[in-house]
């Protein structure tokens, strides 16, 4: 019908859905049976005449009313170039904006995917992502429709039934965290994934400790990729050759990819600069954000994706982290993911964070946030520091170590690192 489609988090409370029918505009709004009372009243605040139910059952005013129409209706030839999607980017900083993907956006990267990960009809993929993020809406079902493949849903992630269903699947797509939940659950090993083809990670950075406990209980070794919501794919570890962990692999069919310093010169292997992306997965722009969509823009039409990257000299790419999350200290530059890096090997240390504070004296004090292992309350900020005096320079020790049971992830299982800088903003010293 080449209408837009407009997924949102069901998570989502009043105040954030009245942000997005002001700024989308939609004329019609399906929600949850449970929620019609609010959303009616909040859709005709803003004019919108169509609001309709559907449950997870598939019941609901929307199939009640669509009973007496006839099946068929005159399909709407869409082009490569219309949107079909208005996908809000997970919006860790600032409002969140409407990325239009089109068609042609859609279909070019479900194509590219389903190549390089060599689907077929045989394939069963075990679904748990959320469905209104490009992680569990694109990549998992346009790689399972495009190959005629069986895909056994879940309305969430549980690590119990995952396991459960795990013998009767070949593929499997994660977030990390899926795959450290896995990992905690004692039933889940080698029997489990007998019949198991594929493991992927993306939207947020798998450990290599990850990879490896992965690989030593399974077999396995997760084929890590990189994308984000403005471009869909962009990258991937090969399904044949070798998967590096702590790397994105090369770029997909059809996607070129720059790294660039902040005067906008072409970097060598092994420097770290902003990635650039260019090819027919890329997004056409911020829904009614002419400004923005321009920033995001270099003159000849790369797209900024935002992120740290490095390339290696076989082409592999490794994410280093986002460019506003670097940390710039009396003057010298540091990337979070290296400091984090060498924390997380630290023995009884089970994760960090690493973010920027203002510094009265550096400009920004490098700071960390840090999640003991269990039962190891013997690490501390004198023992911790004193260790990676011995392994870091000195600008990139932090100047202060915070603990905390755990770190704050949004639903994609990404460190809200603006949180963790909020938290901790007045607590540094010099
Ligand atoms: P989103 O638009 O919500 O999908 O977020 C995209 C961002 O997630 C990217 O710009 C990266 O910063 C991050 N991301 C996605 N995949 C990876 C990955 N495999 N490793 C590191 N960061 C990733």
């Amino acid at each position: 019908a080449n209408l837009i489609y407009l997924p949102l988090n069901t998570a989502y409370r009043q105040a954030e859905i009245e942000y997005f029918l002001r700024d989308a505009e939609p004329r019609f709004v399906l929600c949850d049976p449970g929620a019609l009372a609010a959303v009616r009243t909040l859709a005709s605040a803003h004019g919108i005449e169509h609001v309709f139910t559907l449950d997870a059952h598939g019941r609901g005013t929307l199939p009640d009313a669509s009973a007496s129409l006839a099946p068929e209706f005159a399909t709407v030839a869409a082009r490569a170039d219309d949107v079909a999607v208005i996908l809000y980017t997970s919006g860790t900083t600032g409002k969140p904006k409407g990325a239009m993907l089109t068609h042609g956006n859609l279909v070019s990267n479900a194509q590219a995917l389903h190549q390089a990960w060599g689907w077929c009809a045989d394939d069963v993929l075990l679904h748990a992502l959320p469905l209104f993020h490009i992680h569990g809406l694109f990549v998992a079902c346009h790689c399972a429709l495009l190959g005629a493949s069986t895909m056994l849903f879940l309305a969430k992630f549980d690590a119990d039934t995952v396991v459960r269903l795990l013998p009767r699947a070949t593929v499997f797509m994660g977030v990390p965290t899926y795959y450290t939940r896995l990992l905690a659950n004692p039933t889940f090993g080698r029997e489990t994934c007998g019949h198991m083809r594929l493991f992927t990670s993306g939207s947020a950075p798998l450990l290599a400790q990850t990879f490896e406990e992965f690989e030593a209980r399974t077999g396995h070794r997760i084929l890590e990729r990189y994308g984000m919501t403005e471009t869909g794919m962009n990258t991937s570890n090969p399904l044949d050759g070798p998967r590096v962990p702590e790397t994105v692999g090369p770029p997909l069919a059809g996607v070129s990819i720059r790294i660039i310093s902040s005067d906008g010169r072409d970097l060598p292997a092994g420097e770290v600069g902003q990635l650039l992306v260019k090819g027919p997965n890329v997004f056409k722009g911020y829904w009614r954000q002419p400004d923005k969509t321009a920033e995001a823009f270099t003159a000849d039409g790369w797209f900024r994706t935002g992120d740290l990257a490095r390339r290696a000299a076989n082409g592999y790419v490794a994410i280093v982290g986002r460019d506003k999350d670097l940390i710039i200290t009396g003057g010298l530059n540091v990337y979070p993911k290296e400091i984090e890096t060498y924390i997380d090997d630290l023995d009884g240390v089970a994760e960090s964070a690493v973010i920027g504070l203002p510094h009265p004296d550096f400009g920004e004090a490098v700071t960390a946030v840090v999640v003991r292992a269990p039962g190891r309350a013997d690490i501390t900020e004198e023992s911790l520091l004193q260790t990676l005096k011995q392994k870091i320079a000195g600008y990139k020790i932090p100047k202060r170590v915070f603990f905390a049971a755990e770190l704050p992830r949004n639903a994609m299982g990404k460190v809200q690192k603006n949180v963790l800088r909020e938290r901790y903003r007045t607590r540094t010293r010099s």
